[in-house]
This record gives C-alpha cells, structure tokens and sequence, in this order.
C-alpha cells in the first residue's frame, strides 16, 4: 500500500553500501523509519532530499504494520540549507531533534508536534539570512546581543521555546506554576519530581532549583506564544539560560540520560553553565 505524506528527515543510518535509513517526522504519521534504495549513489533518485532538516513530500510503500516500509519519493518542499551551513546553529538544532526522537513514540501522529518542528524551523531560517544579509559593522555594533560564537540570542530563545513546547505537547511539560502535590505557590524546582514544590511538600525532597517568577513568567509566554512572534520575546541571558538548564535536567530525568547533543553542544562552544548554583553537584559529574 502507497502511503503519502509531508515529512522532515530527523536522522539518517546507513546501511550497507549504498542505502539509507531515514526517520522522518511526518505530519500524517509521527514518527516514521524508512528504508531508501541506493540514495548515496551518485545520480540517485533521492538527489539531496535526505539531507538532516530537509522537509519532502514523500511516498512510502509497504504494509502498514512493516517495520521498515520502503521510500519510493522524496520531493523536497523546503531544504532548510541554511540551518545545516551555521555550525552552531545546526548543532543546537540537533539537540532538539533528538530530544523529539527520544521523546516520541513511533507512528504516533501529533500535528502539533510537526507544525512546531515546521514552524520552528521556518523561523530559524529567518533569523539567519536577516543575519547574514545584515552588514559587519552591523553585527560588530549589535555585538551585546550575540552569545558565543555569533549565536543571536534570538536563536537561544526559539529553542527554549520548542523544548517547553514539545515537552507540554508530548505530556511531559515541567510545572513550574505551582506546587505539583497540592497546588499551594512554590518557588522550587525539583528536578526527580518535575513540579515546583510547596514548602510543606519539599520537606521530603531534595536538590531544588529556584524558580523566580521571571522564570515562570518566561515559560508560561513560551507556551503561549506562536513561534513566528516569539522573537518579541527579549528575556535576559541569564533568565533564558536559567530556563535552558532546568529544561535540559527536566529532560534528563525523563529520559533517564542526558541528550548526546548536549555533551557536544558543551564541547564545541567551549563552555559549560554554572549559571544555577544548586546545580553543581550534576554540572561537576558532568566534567
Ligand atoms: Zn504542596
């Protein structure tokens, strides 16, 4: 049975001499793997349509219980080359790849997940070739709103905002509005319990994370807001990369296991947060 649907390529296998396996995101059946005949010859079909990010129509062929149907088209709609020519950016995009092929299951369909990976990366495209059309004396005078190697902190904030939003549309969103025991205010994060806990529910907890009311005020707008006007979202560093880090353990915790993206996003921008001080006993383990 021929299946068609619109999806973006999440990862890639390969396998044996030539052929591929390709997980896609599709918007009409999650999750997708599927096996491509001979995509790494030179002249194949496929062209460039299975590079990572790329978004294709494609058509899939086999039964729908087969473990592995068959490619049989992949028309690009969007190739997102952009992204994958900014080292940094791709590699912060990566992290968030395989924070959704951690946190999904296969064949599951959530139109809101696609439609946020979609949108997501639309908006991401369009900060990088305003930044890139922009002049260097431009970039050199803007320089305070740059972190790292040129990453705008702009980027920083759409990925908070795909995170909290996967997370929320994935049914393993942080609470952080309230105490996740019995609804009374609380200002600390516990990271093994994924709530913010009230003062009498923390007594038999431990290793909290303080969570301002910036913070929750940051994560309630993520969540509300449609990606293409996040960028009028302007949290501090601070404030982002606070909500960034307790994300990143909320996931940990989850997964059981940090993200592999993580380990290498450290390394290649050469540094590591210490911005939440409750957390170093989890930030010296991981050096
Ligand atoms: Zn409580």
């Amino acid at each position: 049975m021929l299946r068609r649907t619109e999806g973006i390529v999440l990862r890639t296998f390969p396998f044996g001499e030539a052929d591929l396996i390709v997980t896609f995101l599709t918007s009409d059946f999650g999750l997708t793997r599927a096996f491509a005949k001979s995509p790494r010859k030179i002249g194949s079909r496929f062209g460039s349509s299975l590079e990572p990010l790329t978004c294709v129509r494609l058509s899939i062929w086999g039964k729908e219980e087969a473990a592995l149907p068959k490619l049989t088209q992949a028309d690009i709609v969007r190739s997102f080359q952009t992204i994958r020519d900014n080292f940094m950016v791709f590699l912060e995009v990566s992290d968030i790849v395989e924070l959704t092929l951690n946190l999904l299951p296969e064949r599951e369909a959530n139109g809101k997940i696609y439609a946020l990976l979609s949108n997501t990366l639309g908006a991401l495209e369009l900060l990088l070739s305003r930044k890139n059309s922009r002049p260097n004396s431009a970039r050199k005078a803007n320089g305070g709103a740059d972190r790292g190697e040129g990453m705008p902190d702009a980027v920083a904030v759409l990925m908070n905002q795909y995170r909290a939003k996967v997370l929320f549309f994935a049914g393993f969103a942080p609470k952080l509005d309230a105490c996740g025991r019995c609804g009374e205010q609380g200002s600390r994060f516990f990271v093994s319990e994924g709530t913010v806990l009230c003062e009498v529910c923390a007594e038999s907890a431990d290793s909290p994370l303080a969570v301002s009311g910036a913070l929750i005020a940051l994560y309630r707008d993520l969540l509300t807001w449609d990606t293409s006007m996040v960028q009028r979202i302007k949290p501090s560093k601070v404030l982002n990369r606070e909500l960034s880090e307790l994300l990143r353990l909320h996931v940990r915790t989850i997964l059981a296991k940090p993200l592999n993206a993580e380990a290498f996003l450290c390394a290649a921008s050469g540094k590591i947060s210490l911005s939440l001080k409750n957390n170093e006993r989890i930030m010296s383990e991981e050096l």
